[in-house]
């Protein structure tokens, strides 16, 4: 614990201490935007904590500058090697990324879904989540989003999901071999117009669809082109029921769809 703090004990948490103005160095402009320590965290953690936060509060501008790097450590009264640490979470976390030269600075980032999915599907495979478990999950999610979605269909969302029909009947088997089925899904789930519902569909799919390839890859191949004209032609069925604005046979046909996928899996 000491041995990770050294380098901020040294210039960090300026606000409490008052012998520290004995040394010179507490500034009373300093403490106003200085980072506290907080028990159990590291000091950079804080410091990323609370860039994080300034970015939310502002509305999240893509491309802005938060300041450059002298700015931030003097603003956050930290050592340098607290900040650069810092920098190295938020980048992590892709929320922004330090643009080196001049005009350069911490520069707000836009998040990757992929990064955020990658990171929850690798949770969830760690807490072993199996296949039907899984599907509990998506298929909860996934009809309430097909109802959702039809209620609010326009003619624009319409001519999405049959793009995604026409893709599927021109791919036809390779697109259950190469995770292309899911597409559907994720379209519908998008329509729905909430971004977290979007989001949690989408990793349950690509979860989901892992498991079904690992399966075929294991030798179940000939389940692969009956699935796949089963899947198409369910698909169609769901995107009429949406098309036609009726919710409750949506929720219907994608319930009994995804109970079909789980029979190919038994
Ligand atoms: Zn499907």
């Amino acid at each position: 614990m000491q041995r990770a703090t050294r380098a901020g004990a040294a210039n960090g948490a300026p606000k409490p201490k008052p012998k520290a103005a004995g040394k010179g160095r507490a500034r009373a402009d300093k403490a106003d935007g200085a980072v506290a320590r907080k028990p159990g965290r590291r000091l950079a953690e804080v410091v990323a904590d609370r860039i994080e936060e300034d970015i939310v509060a502002r509305g999240w501008p893509v491309g802005e500058v938060l300041g450059s790097e002298a700015d931030l450590i003097e603003r956050f009264g930290v050592s340098r090697a607290v900040f650069r640490e810092a920098v190295r979470i938020v980048e992590h976390h892709n929320v922004a990324r330090m643009r080196r030269g001049p005009g350069g600075g911490l520069i707000v980032t836009e998040p990757d879904p992929r990064a955020v999915q990658n990171a929850m599907a690798l949770y969830l495979r760690y807490k072993g989540v199996g296949r039907e478990v899984l599907f509990e999950a998506r298929a909860a999610l996934e009809i309430a989003a097909v109802a959702s979605a039809t209620e609010r269909i326009t003619e624009e969302g319409i001519a999405r999901l049959r793009e995604v029909l026409d893709t599927e009947e021109r791919e036809g088997e390779r697109a259950v071999a190469e995770a292309h089925t899911h597409h559907l899904h994720v379209v519908i789930a998008e329509l729905t117009g909430n971004p977290a519902m979007a989001m949690f569909i989408e990793v349950l799919n690509r979860l989901n669809e892992e498991m079904i390839l690992a399966e075929i890859e294991a030798g179940h191949r000939e389940v692969l082109s009956v699935a796949a004209a089963d899947y198409h032609k369910a698909h169609v069925a769901i995107v009429d029921a949406i098309a036609s604005g009726d919710a409750a046979l949506a929720q219907h046909r994608m319930r009994r769809h995804l109970d079909a996928i789980l029979e190919y899996l038994h």
